[in-house]
């Protein structure tokens, strides 16, 4: 199989299950006095030294979660205080789910946030929260979040910032960025399900736990953290790939796939490196994630559900595409993609739109 997912899960890296490995065998509940529990204290404390260090952050304020979805509902829960709350149009549905009724942030055909919409809607009343991700899961966008910052703190408003797709790809840095907190998941870096974290700006101090429990986090999460998860997120925290080599499997996918008929969806934006959404004009994308498969091709429709259902992605439609939203196949190459495994794609792909679409792709390709 040929996995070209990575932005759903990057593939383990091997520093993970040594590390994750190695922490396994530490026997003891980190909050407890005797000798084991302080080894396994130890343990878990380096580890968020380490992605505090990789991240701009300071250790105290690196609270564990289960994952990038748990980080970002206990931003919404910890950091709007009754603010008025404003998320980008294009969020994942971990920040869109956990803030209903929330005021909407547009974006332009490349599915860059509009910012000048954003500084009247921050003059338009009390102080806010916003949310906008730094790297769209499905589309690549990069958001221009120091911008989005400063204008949030000239008007007293928070900035969260799901920085879950963007992490190892680009340089994430809370210091740097000038936001208030930002949302990391283990499994997008190579590292395992089950762990993530929320790094809190120091200025925001003590913050309100949305899983009561023993007091652990400085009472901001609940429960006992999960060692060896979090050790494998430490060890893949600062990899990062080679992004322009990336970048130039990523362009030769699509010139194939335009050859073929099909539309970059913002193709013109500042992307990560990795991650392309190709729209293939009146072809459902269910129906070309399946042709794929079957040809040994691992990739996704822009909007994958829980239950595997593909539904009209709300990103694409934001950027203002209509019924190519619901026909967009998201590829996502991950850290140890091969030359051979995107010119499988590109092979695939091209038996696909022949077969698929025969009136509008050349007969011989
Ligand atoms: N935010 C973004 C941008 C994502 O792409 C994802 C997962 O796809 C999440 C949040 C949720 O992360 P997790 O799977 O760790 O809960």
């Amino acid at each position: 199989m040929v996995y070209l997912d990575a932005n759903a899960s990057e593939p383990p890296r091997p520093e993970a299950k040594v590390a994750m490995a190695a922490a396994w065998e530490v026997t003891g509940n980190p909050s407890s006095v005797h000798a084991a529990g302080r080894a396994a204290r130890r343990l878990l404390e380096d580890a968020r030294e380490k992605i505090a260090a990789t991240f701009g952050a300071r250790g105290q304020d690196v609270v564990f979660t289960s994952g990038g979805t748990e980080a970002d509902n206990l931003a919404l829960h910890a950091l709007a205080e009754g603010r008025r709350i404003l998320i980008g149009a294009t969020e994942h549905d971990a920040i869109r789910e956990a803030a209903p009724g929330a005021d909407v942030l547009p974006v332009d055909r490349r599915g860059v946030a509009d910012l000048d919409a954003l500084r009247d809607w921050l003059a338009s009343g009390p102080p806010a929260l916003v949310c906008l991700m730094l790297a769209n899961n499905e589309t690549g966008t990069i958001q221009p979040i120091a911008e989005a910052a400063a204008l949030c703190r000239d008007h007293g408003a928070r900035l969260h910032v799901d920085a879950v797709q963007a992490a190892g790809r680009i340089g994430v840095n809370l210091t740097a960025l000038g936001c208030h907190s930002i949302a990391l998941s283990a499994h997008k870096l190579g590292g395992p399900a089950g762990a993530g974290a929320l790094l809190l700006a120091p200025e925001l101090g003590f913050v309100p736990p949305l899983i009561a429990g023993g007091g652990q986090e400085r009472g901001r999460r609940g429960g006992t953290p999960p060692l060896p998860a979090i050790a494998g997120f430490a060890a893949v925290c600062g990899l990062a790939g080679d992004q322009t080599w990336l970048a130039g499997l990523r362009d030769r996918v699509e010139a194939v796939a335009m050859r073929h008929g099909a539309i970059v969806c913002g193709r013109d934006g500042p992307r990560l490196a990795n991650t392309t959404s190709l729209a293939l004009p009146c072809v459902r994308a269910d129906a070309q994630v399946i042709a794929l498969d079957l040809d040994g091709i691992a990739v996704s429709a822009g909007a994958a559900c829980s239950s595997g259902k593909v539904q009209t992605s709300h990103v694409l439609t934001a950027m203002g595409l209509g019924s190519l939203a619901g026909q967009a196949i998201r590829v996502s190459l991950p850290w140890n993609v091969s030359e051979a495994a995107t010119d499988a794609f590109e092979a695939a792909y091209a038996r696909m739109a022949v077969r698929m679409k025969p009136a509008l792709v050349p007969t011989a390709a």
